[in-house]
């Protein structure tokens, strides 16, 4: 970054620089053709009130060169050592056979200056006068020494401004990058101009902490959930390992090893299942809820007559929103089975799908108020007896996750001893 500050600052400022000498060089160079067409004038009066041999006017005039022609334009004589005889037709001399006067200036090789002109009408034919100035190249070849020096201090402030500019511009941005390694603190800013780049640093620094801290109590409540069934595994296969239970118990015990490691397969299915919702970013696509929520409600037909449930369905045809068939699924498949877990016997399962909305009630033993908050969290269970027959508490969880993703709201509404509305709305 250095290198480039240096680069361009000396581009620039050497740019400026000779940009600034060249048009200096034009400006006066202009000025001083003015001044030698002044003197050329004076000179010409001088010329016309006076008597004198050329020769001896030049003298007095600085050196001025005098060419006097014949009205055809041929020298008569010249200063300036011109042949006699030769007709010339140069611009100055033109004019002033047209208009009385004529002024022109030239580049002389010989000489490599500028050579300005001033030719007049006289009563024998014409005078022409003619003085030097510097040409803008050697006034540019004058000028190089000074040039070069003032390119030698462009350099050095050049490096002088480098070295500022790193060190007071690029200083609080190197104590931001230094500030900003870890997350755990607030990065602050001296300058108000770096706050957004300190904002950013402080929201992916949170996301972070929060996904770190997340990802903590994940691990931890997975290790806990499964604790449980572990101990009874364990518990149950030594007593059986150490030959002293009797046929009966072995076989009770067996079943319980049976059932604590199925138990223990469904939470790492529904562990996986979080885990895949949690990365999904698979593109969504036009989905009919509407055949798709009666296919799956078939299936809950044999669950219900376990507790005596009747199950209402309220379905508009042709419903369909933008996502995917096994997020919809998964959605119906924890809310029905929710409503059938908690359900009474003989109790009731209503599932309503619109346009707007898809919502499952049921008429079972409700959630008290002060849990509710707490339901969508990952392995939150109202009952906290780790019982067999208690769910792990993923399961509101990943249908929070997918509404989430899917930009849905999801609610609920529940009555102790009543029962539970779970409703998701499409925000159509
Ligand atoms: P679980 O696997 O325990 O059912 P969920 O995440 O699905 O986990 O639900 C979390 C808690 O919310 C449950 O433990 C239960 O106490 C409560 N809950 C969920 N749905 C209902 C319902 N329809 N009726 C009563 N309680 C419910």
């Amino acid at each position: 970054m250095s290198k480039r500050i240096l680069l361009t600052s000396l581009l620039v400022t050497l740019f400026v620089l000779i940009f600034f000498t060249v048009a200096s060089i034009e400006i006066y160079h202009g000025q001083t053709v003015d001044e030698a067409e002044n003197t050329l004038t004076a000179f010409m009066n001088v010329y016309e009130s006076t008597d004198k041999d050329i020769r001896e006017l030049s003298d007095t005039l600085d050196g001025a060169r005098i060419t006097l022609l014949d009205s055809n334009g041929a020298i008569l004589d010249d200063t300036g050592g011109g042949e006699k005889g030769e007709v010339l037709t140069d611009d100055e001399i033109l004019d002033a056979m047209k208009n009385g006067t004529g002024i022109a200036e030239r580049y002389s090789a010989d000489s490599a200056e500028t050579e300005v002109f001033m030719c007049k009408s006289t009563e024998d034919g014409y005078v022409r006068i003619s003085v030097l100035i510097p040409s803008p190249s050697t006034m540019f070849v004058r000028a190089l020494p000074m040039l070069t020096v003032f390119i030698i201090i462009d350099i050095i402030l050049c490096l002088l401004f480098t070295w500022l500019a790193t060190s007071f511009i690029l200083r609080p941005v190197k104590e931001l990058a230094q500030a900003s390694i870890g997350n755990d603190k607030k990065v602050s800013v001296r300058y108000k101009e770096l706050q957004p780049v300190a904002d950013v640093i402080n929201q992916k620094n949170d996301y972070v902490r929060e996904s770190q801290n997340s990802k903590d109590e994940f691990i931890s409540n997975i290790t806990h959930e499964m604790n449980t069934p572990l101990t009874s595994i364990r518990g149950f296969a030594e007593l059986i390992s150490s030959g002293n239970m009797d046929k009966a118990k072995t076989v009770k015990a067996g079943k319980t090893i049976l059932r604590q490691s199925e138990r223990l397969s469904a939470m790492i299915t529904q562990i996986l299942h979080y885990s895949a919702i949690d990365d999904d970013r698979l593109t969504p696509y036009e989905v009919n809820v509407s055949t798709l929520v009666r296919e799956q409600l078939n299936s809950y037909v044999p669950l219900l007559k376990d507790k005596s449930l009747t199950l209402e369905e309220h379905i508009e045809d042709g419903v369909t929103v933008s996502s995917r068939r096994e997020r919809i699924v998964e959605i119906l498949d924890n809310l029905v089975s929710n409503a059938i877990k908690y359900n009474k016997q003989n109790g009731k399962i209503i599932v309503t799908l619109d346009a707007r909305k898809l919502a499952v009630e049921d008429t079972g033993i409700g959630i008290a108020h002060d849990e509710l908050p707490h339901i969508f969290s990952r392995f939150y269970t109202v009952d906290k007896s780790h019982g067999e027959n208690v769910g792990f508490g993923l399961g509101l969880s990943i249908v929070r996750k997918i509404c989430e993703l899917s930009g849905w709201t999801l609610d609920v509404d529940s009555t102790p001893g009543e029962g539970t509305k779970f409703t998701i709305g499409f925000r159509k």
